[in-house]
């Protein structure tokens, strides 16, 4: 007996400590190429990266496609990195700062680069969300509306210019949580409302891009053919940050899918499918197939996994993206950022990668596109500590 134990138990010992390492077994396989550093914001600008084929189709060459989006990723983060260095300036401010950025960048699918409905018009859908859960005593609002988790978001607008900022002027009015369509659109172009969250009403021929017009003019044209071309827009964008007080934000925003049936509503504006922020856990931001992000409430199943499962933000996020069917071009993938600035990119078995970047707290950008990419430094931005 003795004897067996003295053998049993050096064993057992080998395979607790084996188990406990970092990455072994029983967690996901880990970005390893990712620094060790802090984030304090991280972003996406959709999962549906640029294939050969649509590189051809668009006359882009590869470097001319790396030197777009990765200049386009590091400026947005830079705006949202430059907010958070402000005094007194919130994680919201800064997600709103780095989407309102590509909002209007023109190459994302979101805002001024958003693809078209089947009827060739913008519906655009955004969702925003703080993570504090603390509860104001005294406030103004006490005992009137449940302070502690907020969100806002708006969907199927056409002539906003800037729909997270409308996502957040819901968040902050406490009435409402998602407001669609016309309504969606009198409540962020009031007079006040424009003013304060600096929104401006466009009209749809601010949407027409060149390359969403050939887009959704060749969908039309496949589906003709074989019925049903309705496909990931390439580029929805999603910011998640941390601040100095330790508050987390999360938000989307997307023009949805192209050729999408009028009226439909994808995961973005959904909170808890699309975007979720909660400081106990993390902030997530979701890309993909909005349906399946909405079946299967991702945002939100990433903040269970670490409250009940008391998983890890990698292992977390990982688990939840490899629950999802495994479709041909891949489902999508999210962003989640915890609130000690532990950060996660998870992406589908199948999908070519996802346009993605952080900013660490010492105001290093880094940015990568498909799947295999290291992380590249792209510029270091003064005001870091
Ligand atoms: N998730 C978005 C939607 O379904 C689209 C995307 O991320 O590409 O509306």
């Amino acid at each position: 007996m003795r004897a067996a134990s003295l053998v049993l138990f050096p064993a057992l010992g080998l395979v607790f400590m084996l188990l406990s390492l970092p990455g072994a077994l029983g967690d996901p396989p880990r970005d390893k190429k990712a620094p060790d550093q802090k984030v304090v914001l991280v972003i996406h600008g959709g999962a549906g990266v640029l294939d050969e084929d649509d590189l051809k189709e668009l006359r882009l060459s590869k470097d001319e496609h790396r030197k777009r989006y990765e200049g386009a990723l590091a400026d947005a983060l830079e705006a949202g990195y430059r907010v958070l260095q402000q005094p007194k300036k919130t994680s919201v401010d800064a997600v709103e700062a780095a989407i309102r950025f590509m909002e209007d960048a023109g190459v994302f699918n979101a805002g001024r680069g958003a693809v078209f409905n089947h009827d060739g018009r913008v519906e655009l859908d955004a969702g925003i969300m703080e993570g504090k859960t603390r509860v104001e005593k005294g406030g103004e609002r006490e005992g009137k509306h449940d302070p502690r988790k907020r969100a806002g978001a708006v969907a199927g607008v056409s002539h906003i210019n800037h729909p997270i900022s409308a996502a957040r002027a819901v968040m902050e009015a406490q009435r409402q949580v998602l407001l669609a369509g016309e309504g969606a659109e009198s409540f962020a172009l009031g007079e006040k409302i424009k003013e304060k969250y600096h929104i401006e009403k466009v009209s749809t021929v601010y949407f027409w891009t060149d390359r969403r017009l050939k887009e959704i003019r060749k969908k039309i044209e496949e589906e003709e053919k074989k019925g049903g071309a309705k496909g990931p827009g390439h580029g929805t964008v999603g910011a998640a940050a941390l601040d100095r007080q330790g508050n987390l934000a999360a938000g989307t925003s997307t023009g949805g899918l192209s050729n999408k049936h009028p009226g439909r509503i994808g995961d973005s504006p959904i909170i808890g499918a699309g975007t979720y922020a909660d400081d106990r856990a993390c902030a997530v931001s979701c890309t993909g197939t909005g349906e399946v992000f909405i079946r299967h409430a991702v945002a939100h199943d990433v903040v269970a996994r670490m409250l009940y499962a008391k998983d890890s933000v990698q292992k977390a996020a990982s688990d939840a993206i490899a629950q999802l069917p495994d479709e041909k071009d891949g489902v999508g993938g999210l962003i989640a950022l915890d609130r000690d600035g532990n950060h996660y990119f998870a992406m589908s078995a199948r999908s070519l990668g996802m346009y993605r970047g952080y900013a660490t707290s010492e105001g290093e950008i880094y940015v990568a596109i498909y799947k295999d990419d290291n992380p590249k430094l792209m510029k270091k931005v003064d005001g870091g500590k």
